[in-house]
């Protein structure tokens, strides 16, 4: 009997590891003609993925071409840095092997955000998503690396059950290491030698979009791409956490309104209807019903205007956060005025290099580009029943329940869209308890 390689992909937990953590077999249920492999790592300092690229390419290319296979995709381009050499012969190599010619290799210059789906797409294929759109509406479906690795390990029937992850910044062995689902951040940044500071704060994901953890006591999910340490009064941590009421004074005093958010917006350089600095007046004179204020759902919160082009140091990015926060739990959405989008015929030169956003983000002294430093395990795990964009896990199992590494521990529930969840190492449930499945070896 034929595989279905979407059931496949459902039954082992796969989800989007560089993002949100959309379930897979979500997107490999569309009808496409290319697949990208989003291998741009356009996160400063994060190296897991070219490090997969690099070692686990034959893996890799098993997992684009089964999702090439569902999709009907006739071609799979793989895209990722020049700068990461060693990764970009590797990939090149298993091209030439690759007997199909069915596979590509795309060379991606080294800015920011080159991984955004959209900016991908655009510079890859030449096609728009339109706004608030998604790939599959150009015909195309964009994977991450990583997310492709575990559909590789779902068709051998492996569920995801480890995560590989750039440890960072103010950390004694700055490393890229593979641990269980449901290790502890505290227990991460031991194994990675502790940080270098006693007082620090840690980044989920890279500097410019990942989130500041409340505590190091949090679990490493399926979306973990990084864990970054920094002193809590870097500027990478500062727009992260700030007050809401300081928030709104800064914007209300500080902005000047000179549009430079605007011009190096890279979706308003896409051509879509996007003006941060519009945006930041919305805040202030309490407009939410203007349509300007829908503006907002546009927004990728990359980042760019915050960390790189506001000369004012305040945070549109922050704003619009804020706006999309309030309008979509209004139910409000983007309505398309049909408009055709054309990029900015200046878009190619405000590209932002990925080196200059490292020394605005006074980052440079963290760019070490660490090796792989093997697989940690730990003593237990604490297991999220919703790491993924859906709803949550539904638990199936008890305390006390002997589980061994890949058992099913979460079941998707009924009629939802959600992503399965499975025991990451072998031991015995010890709680369920808020959403959190902890096992003890
Ligand atoms: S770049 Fe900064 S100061 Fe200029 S309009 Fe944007 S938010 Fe305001
Ligand atoms: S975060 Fe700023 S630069 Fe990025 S898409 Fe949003 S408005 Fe544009």
């Amino acid at each position: 009997m034929a595989v279905n390689i979407v059931d496949v992909i459902r039954e082992n937990g796969v989800v989007g590891a560089g993002g949100a953590g959309l379930p897979t077999h979500v997107k490999a249920e569309a009808t496409v003609d290319t697949v990208l492999v989003n291998g741009a790592s356009c996160e400063p300092l994060l190296m897991s993925d070219p490090y997969l690229m690099e070692e686990e390419v034959d893996t890799m290319i098993r997992g684009l071409e089964a999702i090439m296979d569902c999709t009907g995709a006739g071609k799979g381009i793989i895209c990722l840095k020049g700068k990461h050499e060693k990764a970009v012969k590797a990939v090149k190599d298993a091209v030439a092997r690759d007997a199909s010619g069915r596979l590509e290799c795309f060379v991606l210059k080294d800015f920011y955000p080159a991984g955004d789906e959209q900016v991908l797409v655009y510079e890859v294929l030449g096609r728009t998503v339109p706004e608030r759109g998604i790939p599959l509406q150009v015909g195309a479906v964009v994977s991450n690396t990583e997310s492709l690795f575990n559909v590789a390990r779902a068709m051998e029937g492996k569920p995801v059950t480890h995560r590989y992850l750039t440890v960072g910044g103010e950390i004694r062995n700055p490393m890229v290491v593979k641990v269980p689902v449901g290790t502890l951040v505290s227990e991460v940044l031991e194994f990675a030698g502790g940080p270098t500071i006693s007082d620090y704060k840690v980044v989920d994901g890279g500097p410019m979009m990942g989130r500041v953890l409340p505590d190091t006591a949090q679990p490493v999910t399926k979306t973990t791409s990084g864990l970054l340490v920094l002193p809590p009064d870097h500027n990478v941590i500062a727009a992260k956490v700030m007050d809401p009421d300081k928030l709104r004074r800064i914007t209300n005093t500080v902005c000047c309104q000179c549009s430079r958010c605007t011009d190096l917006c890279p979706r308003n350089l896409l051509g879509h209807s996007l003006h941060p600095h519009k945006l930041m007046r919305v805040l202030v004179n309490n407009e939410l019903d203007s349509d300007i204020a829908k503006e907002a759902l546009l927004c990728s919160e990359c980042g760019v205007c915050e960390k790189f082009a506001c000369p004012m140091m305040v945070s549109p990015r922050e704003v619009n956060a804020r706006i999309k926060r309030i309008l979509m739990k209004e139910r409000i959405t983007w309505e398309s005025k049909g408009n055709t989008l054309a990029a900015n015929p200046y878009r190619e030169s405000r590209a932002i290099p990925t080196k200059r956003l490292i020394q605005r983000l006074n980052l440079a002294k963290y760019d070490v580009h660490p090796g792989y430093a093997g697989e940690f395990t730990p003593e237990s795990v604490s297991i999220r029943l919703g790491q993924h964009i859906g709803a949550p896990a539904k638990c199936v199992v008890s305390a006390g329940d002997s589980v061994s590494c890949g058992d099913l521990i979460g079941e998707i529930p009924e009629g939802a869209m959600g992503a399965r969840v499975h025991a990451s190492i072998d031991g015995t449930v010890a709680s369920v308890d808020n959403g959190v499945v902890v096992i003890r070896k």
